[in-house]
């Protein structure tokens, strides 16, 4: 059955991956940007689906959003993948108050800004789908990004409390741990380092966008509904959790 989607950041990388799934699966889909307005274009005219550009970290800017990706997609939205991020790497004693607070605003608040929005349609309808995008990186903590390892495990303690919140409700919320994935954010990592986190994948490669937008296309779909406050690690073997 064909729901009504928004995906943050969707318009490239892996939230562009995952828009692509879920309009594959049936669904009507409207794909939030920041501010590459030409690679939101792009996007459009290759894929159909709609652009809507906002920041995820304004909590005001999101409400408005919702409010017109809604009346675009025809009704309350039905599935929220929460995809977008950012990153402002560095030693934590060289990091500055900046970077902290950049990171966890895009990161992790707006999860709150874009949620607290599309809950109350979801729990009245008795059906719902929030999927958030978090990292191998909030699963084990990585060096040069506690900015970022803090705001990705903020990402599985906010999806583990709202499923139970919600879970009576027909709405479940899920989390995917991707590894390290071919997309833009992984390309500004230095050649040297990608080549030595790659020896360190046991699958032996980067994983591809395609692959974590199929994986939430599932969490979004009907057959999915007894999967509640999980973590999917999408990773390569690279972290395996208990
Ligand atoms: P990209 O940098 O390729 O794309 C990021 C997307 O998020 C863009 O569409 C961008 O919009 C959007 N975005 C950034 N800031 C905001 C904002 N304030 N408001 C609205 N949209 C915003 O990222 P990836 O595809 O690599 O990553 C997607 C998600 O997956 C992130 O949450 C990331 O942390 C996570 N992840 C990525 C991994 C990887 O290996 N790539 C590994 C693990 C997790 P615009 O185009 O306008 O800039």
């Amino acid at each position: 059955m064909g729901r009504r989607a928004i995906v943050t950041g969707g318009t490239r990388g892996i939230g562009a991956a995952i828009s692509v799934a879920l309009k594959e699966a049936g669904h009507s889909v409207a794909a939030n940007y920041a501010g590459n307005d030409e690679a939101a274009k792009a996007f459009e005219a290759e894929t159909g689906i709609k652009a809507v550009k906002w920041d995820v970290g304004d909590y005001d800017a999101c409400v408005a959003g919702v409010a017109a990706a809604e009346k675009a997609l025809g009704g309350p939205v039905e599935i929220l993948v929460n995809n977008a991020g950012i990153t402002r790497d560095g030693m934590f004693h060289k990091m500055s108050k900046q970077s902290w607070d950049d990171v966890i605003r895009v990161d992790l608040t707006s999860l709150f800004n874009m949620t607290r929005p599309v809950i109350d349609g979801m729990r009245e309808a008795g059906w719902g789908r929030v999927v958030n995008i978090s990292s191998i990186n909030g699963q084990k903590g990585q060096m040069g990004q506690v900015n970022y390892s803090a705001a990705k495990a903020g990402v599985i303690g906010f999806t583990k409390a709202l499923a139970q919140e919600t879970a009576r409700k027909g709405v479940t919320v899920n989390c995917v741990a991707p590894g390290y994935i071919d997309t833009d954010m992984v390309s500004a990592v230095p050649q040297n380092v990608l080549d030595s986190i790659i020896a360190g994948i046991p699958v032996g490669r980067l994983g591809k966008a395609e692959e974590i937008g199929r994986a939430v296309a599932y969490l979004c779909g009907d057959d999915a509904g007894f999967i509640t406050g999980a973590v999917l690690a999408a990773n390569g073997g690279q972290y395996m959790s208990g």
